[in-house]
């Protein structure tokens, strides 16, 4: 049982950390990362010996919540070693990895023995053109595939993030819906956010949660979920279909933000703490880490931070400032 909990200025207590294992990646989704990408150096990455130290402090403060993100966690090697290890640590609920999914076509076996049961997988668009255009990759089949194999392995739930944009997947949202529906995925709709590494985002790129849930009631008539308990610190606002046939999710960050009920700390893959996704500063604990400060001035330093969080994003004011970081250096 934690003795000290991660509880803000704002009283929100602080459950769900999201680790970035790497900011590597095999895709350059447009709303994400530049083409070019210059990527971190290794020894400036975690080993998996200063994740799991740096977890277990986490989980001591109860943390009881972990998501592996990247850039793509699976092209680092030894996910499943990473998540076997982690599951060792007491406290420790769940853990979840979000992916985009081609790693899964040869992973997925390894990671469900490892005893990963939740994962996303990023799918923004069925169309193999559209795919090309949003991931500057042609490998949509393969992320498919990898939805099949983790599927066949017995992932469940197996949730689909979808990020809707003006001009490029607004005209699939339906066909997103029908898809999940037949194959028993958990849609979840993410609002375009101004994390993109080229500046494209504008208020005329994305599609908000109002419209996406418009467009599906239409053809799939949905009942809103009402969330309590842990639930109501979700991300996403759930809608279920009124035939049964399962739930969509939206995950609108910008037309209604959640930042009230935000109960998520990341630390990213060089070991930098970020309060919130939108955090224009940080809390180093990897250098601490490697020049032998205690396990006891490491919390000290999670605890102060989290204290200090930020109320939540500016998106919508005046005063807003992109954080130097794009979306792939923080993981999501
Ligand atoms: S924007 Fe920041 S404060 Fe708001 S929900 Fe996201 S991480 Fe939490």
């Amino acid at each position: 049982m934690a003795k000290t909990k991660l509880i803000d200025s704002f009283n929100r207590e602080h459950t769900n950390l999201r680790i970035s294992v790497t900011d590597q990646c095999n895709f350059r989704c447009i709303y994400c990362m530049p083409e070019d990408m210059q990527f971190m150096e290794d020894e400036k990455i975690m080993t998996f010996d200063e994740i799991i130290h740096l977890a277990r402090i986490a989980v001591n403060l109860g943390i009881s919540k972990i998501r592996l993100t990247g850039g793509e966690p699976l092209v680092r090697r030894g996910i499943p070693q990473l998540i076997s290890r982690l599951r060792q640590l007491d406290g420790l609920k769940e853990i979840s990895l979000t992916t985009n999914g081609i790693g899964l076509i040869k992973q997925a076996k390894d990671l469900y023995d490892a005893g990963l049961r939740r994962i996303n997988v990023s799918l923004d668009t069925l169309n193999e053109e559209k795919f090309e255009q949003m991931t500057r990759r042609k490998v949509l089949s393969r992320v498919l595939a990898g939805l099949k194999e983790a599927q066949r392995c017995g992932f469940n739930p197996i949730k689909l993030n979808a990020v809707a944009m003006q001009g490029f997947t607004n005209d699939e949202i339906v066909d997103l819906a029908k898809f999940a529906r037949e194959n028993s995925y958990q849609l979840r709709f993410i609002e375009f956010m101004p994390l993109d590494a080229d500046d494209i985002w504008g208020r005329n790129m994305f599609v908000s949660g109002k419209e996406i849930i418009s467009k599906i009631n239409a053809i799939y008539p949905l009942e809103r979920v009402q969330s309590n308990g842990e639930a109501k610190h979700d991300a996403a606002k759930r809608y279920r279909f009124t035939d049964g046939r399962g739930d969509v999710g939206i995950i609108a960050s910008v037309t209604e933000p959640f930042c009230d009920q935000c109960n998520r700390i990341r630390l990213t893959a060089d070991g930098q703490l970020r309060t919130c996704l939108f955090a224009l500063a940080e809390t180093d604990l990897l250098t601490p880490l490697r020049t032998g400060a205690s396990d006891e001035m490491i919390a000290d330093l999670i605890i102060e931070a989290v204290r200090n969080k930020e109320p939540g994003h500016k998106i919508n004011s005046a005063d807003f400032v992109k954080p130097k970081r794009n979306m792939s250096m923080i993981g999501g």
